[in-house]
């Protein structure tokens, strides 16, 4: 069993790439973001800002998230919130939660507890992951891509283009979000013995062979 663990910025294709290696590995697949969404979530849904409320939110609910990277899903106290994280909403507003430390170690201990009930490996992705969740992977991996290559994936994907208006839309969404990530999580720079992948010039197909070639090495 293999442990992978995957960091970097927003827009730079960690989702679809983790998912794409659990698959091929016949693994589990762990999106941490989605957590912190989900209690961002639940946080904006019930109007609590402050950080201690925060923490008490994040303590007493009930978080269940998919570990398969076919049918993905979370849930929060009981409903169904794979849709709602994804607004702009809730990614303007998950630092709310994310910038919370003691809000972070509980989340943290989830994903470690995961990460040690896997049985077949597991691939998670997130900010923290190669340095402070599972700095002891197997495969430690810091995905990486040009600022204007990120804004341009992340405008198709929410805009299903990246024209001039679809850009400027998404340009404070990724690289605004990571200035602030970037307080609270080191993912900018890879730390000590952590792989970096450029992927600016490379297809999909070109990265997921490459951390497939990685996780056999
Ligand atoms: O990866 P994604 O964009 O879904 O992550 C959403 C947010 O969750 C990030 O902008 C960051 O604030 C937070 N996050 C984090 N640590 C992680 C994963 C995500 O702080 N391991």
């Amino acid at each position: 069993m293999s442990v992978v663990a995957i960091d970097g910025p927003s827009g730079v294709g960690k989702s679809s790439t983790a998912k794409e290696v659990a698959r091929r590995l016949g693994c589990q697949y762990l999106d941490t973001g989605a957590m912190y969404r989900a209690m961002a979530w639940l946080c904006l849904n019930r109007g609590v800002t402050d950080p201690v409320d925060v923490l008490e939110q994040v303590r007493g609910a009930d978080l269940e998230i998919s570990l398969s990277p076919d049918e993905f899903f979370v849930s929060v106290d009981d409903i169904d919130v794979t849709e709602d994280i994804r607004g702009e909403d809730v990614s303007a507003n998950v630092q709310t939660v994310s910038g919370v430390i003691d809000a972070r170690e509980e989340l943290i201990e989830m994903q470690r507890a995961y990460i040690a009930a896997a049985p077949e490996g597991i691939v998670v992705e997130g900010r923290d992951i190669t340095t402070v969740v599972a700095p002891d992977a197997d495969v430690r991996i810091l995905m990486t891509a040009r600022d204007e290559v990120r804004v341009a994936r992340r405008a198709k994907e929410v805009h299903g283009n990246a024209d001039a208006e679809a850009i400027a839309a998404t340009q404070d969404l990724v690289t605004g979000r990571d200035a602030k990530d970037s307080a609270t999580t080191s993912f900018l720079e890879a730390a000590d013995g952590v792989f970096t992948l450029d992927t600016s010039d490379i297809d999909f197909d070109q990265v997921v062979e490459t951390v497939l070639q990685l996780v056999k090495d």
